[in-house]
């Protein structure tokens, strides 16, 4: 049963035999020819010529090495030259011990001595070598990233643990290395550039470690580890490298961020040094600028904080830990400033940590998709206020509520606001709608079409931290926006830095040019509220006028005013 097995495997298997005798071509074809698809050549070049026509087929060569036209050793400088040919086995016939040498050297797989030896030990060669060669490919497909030429991250961590065993656990330094924002990188320039960038990383990775000693490999579709020789120069290298990428990227909006673990003989193993790098390099995330960091121990301990935050998060929805705060926004075109709307901001009251502000877990929730949750339990919350006071106070004041880029991204956001709307009973005009200014930059085509579904649908929408993210004036022409919202960094410095406050007077052009109102938020004087009403913005947000209030107190506000 075993012995039919293996011939049907055997069966579809292709091999050539090539000799210039008659007689010993049959003899051998009649030893293998139950068991494989037999074609015979009488010389090298005939061989040659059938093996490259056959190439993608052919599971081994036997060749005599002396022969007329071209002899065996000649073909087998071709089979290993040529890289189409060289996945294919060779075993030589020879019955001098010396002729072994040399064939082992242009790299045959093994030997059959002429006369020749009982069948079962020929077909055992025959079989081993078709073997060997086959499970060689396999290993290598499986351990190669197909693209670079890398390690693939499964790999990369065995032959890690082996490289650490074999050489004495000596200290070894840790990189991560990742491309910012990459989907970005191929919808601008094309996939087959983004595909050339990653191939460029992989050659300098690869020159790298072959320069230092170590692995490297592709961990993620734009991602890299590099392990390598502890080294004191790293601190010192980094930059190098990184300068050596961003030359290489040219003047393209591509930044790469590493980061780094340098051993300090704390004992970690591989998978915990390359945890820690992956820390560093997190830290750097959402940068526009290329760049490093090195892990240090207090990273660890942000870590295990930000993660019982996202832990929290159900828990804390459930038990309504999350509070909208309102912030006013005054219209201060006319004399006096009138109020005009209001922003949702959500704190979290934790049951541990107190007061949490949402710049400690906002960024934290984008980066895992939470964030959608959170959204849609604050949009509910201000549409239910906006409802509350339309009854209590008579009059509709109308709130913005963030959206993240995640929620940009959701194909139900549409619906998602329109159950809102109507379960409250209010107009789409009434909830506005903030999405910040780097969303639109991240995946333009896709936001543009949401945003302008939106809009049709009459909802407005505010480009929030306006002149942080990287629109360019062309871009904007092009936005469907309502309103846009100036980044605080620029407000804090307009009365003393004139730089700060000719800037502040650009945008608001800008704002002119796309007929848009100016909202600034973060004002925080009396003197930065008189000056951005000289530069002619129109609505003001910040401390000047009010923090953001829990509902109560924004009422109190409103009944103060009416
Ligand atoms: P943002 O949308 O730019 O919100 C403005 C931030 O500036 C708020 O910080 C607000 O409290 C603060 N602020 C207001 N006036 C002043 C002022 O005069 N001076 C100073 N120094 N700060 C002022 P907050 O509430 O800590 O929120 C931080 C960021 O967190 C927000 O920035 C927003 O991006 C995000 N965020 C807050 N709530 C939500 C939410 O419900 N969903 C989402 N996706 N993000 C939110
Ligand atoms: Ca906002
Ligand atoms: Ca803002």
């Amino acid at each position: 049963m075993q012995e039919l097995l293996e011939r049907k495997k055997g069966l579809h298997r292709k091999i050539l035999i090539v000799d210039d005798e008659f007689v010993e071509r049959e003899m051998l074809g009649n030893m293998l020819d139950d068991m494989y698809e037999v074609a015979y050549a009488e010389n090298g070049a005939e061989a040659a010529e059938f093996i490259r026509l056959e190439k993608n087929t052919l599971s081994l060569v036997i060749l005599d090495l002396h022969m007329p036209v071209l002899d065996g050793y000649s073909l087998l400088e071709i089979m290993r030259s040529d890289t189409d040919l060289r996945r294919i086995p060779a075993i030589v016939l020879t019955s001098e011990k010396d002729a072994e040498v040399k064939s082992l050297h242009l790299g045959a797989a093994d030997f059959i001595t002429k006369p020749y030896e009982v069948p079962d030990v020929v077909r055992a060669r025959v079989r081993h070598a078709i073997e060997l060669a086959e499970d060689t490919i396999i290993i290598h497909e499986t351990e190669r990233d197909e693209l670079t030429g890398l390690f693939n991250k499964q790999f990369f961590f065995e032959y890690g643990k082996r490289l650490d065993e074999q050489n004495g656990f000596i200290p070894m330094d840790a990189l991560v290395l990742d491309i910012n924002r990459f989907h970005l990188v191929n919808e601008l320039y094309g996939r087959s550039y983004g595909d050339m960038l990653l191939k460029q990383i992989g050659d300098s990775l690869h020159e790298l470690v072959s320069r230092t000693g170590g692995l490297a490999c592709r961990s993620g579709s734009n991602s890299f580890c590099v392990y390598l020789p502890h080294s004191d120069m790293l601190r010192e290298s980094l930059p190098k490298h990184i300068a050596k990428l961003d030359e290489m990227t040219g003047d393209k909006k591509i930044s790469i961020r590493i980061g780094a673990y340098s051993d300090d003989g704390s004992g970690l193993d591989m998978p915990q040094r390359f945890d820690c790098a992956l820390l560093a390099c997190a830290k750097l995330r959402g940068s526009y600028f290329s760049g490093f960091d090195f892990y240090d121990e207090t990273l660890h301990s942000k870590e295990i904080y930000s993660e019982r935050l996202i832990n929290d998060m159900d828990m804390a929805l459930e038990q309504k830990q999350f509070k909208v705060y309102f912030q006013p926004k005054y219209n201060i075109c006319g004399d006096k400033p009138v109020l005009a709307s209001a922003e949702a901001l959500v704190r979290w009251s934790h049951h541990e940590f107190g007061m949490v502000s949402p710049g400690e877990f906002i960024s934290l929730f984008e980066d895992n998709g939470l964030i959608q949750k959170l959204d849609n339990y604050v949009w509910n919350e201000a549409a239910a206020q906006i409802k509350r006071w339309k009854e209590t106070l008579g009059v509709t004041i109308p709130v913005s509520v963030n959206v993240s880029r995640v929620d940009v991204f959701d194909p139900m956001l549409e619906s998602k606001l329109d159950r809102i709307i109507e379960s409250n009973g209010l107009e789409n005009s009434e909830l506005l709608l903030e999405i910040t200014e780097s969303a639109y930059t991240d995946n333009s085509q896709q936001i543009i079409d949401t945003v302008k579904g939106l809009r049709d649908k009459g909802f407005c929408i505010e480009m929030d931290d306006f002149g942080s993210g990287y629109s360019s004036l062309n871009m904007l022409t092009s936005l469907p926006i309502d309103a846009l919202k100036l980044d605080m960094k620029f407000i804090r410095n307009i009365c003393t830095d004139k730089k700060a406050c000719r800037l502040v007077g650009i945008m608001i052009e800008i704002a002119r040019l796309l007929e848009v109102p100016v909202i600034a938020e973060g004002v925080e004087t009396k003197e930065q509220m008189e000056l951005l009403k000289e530069l002619g913005c129109d609505i003001i947000q910040g401390y000047y006028f009010s923090k953001p209030l829990p509902p109560d107190e924004f009422e109190k506000l409103v009944r103060d005013s009416l």
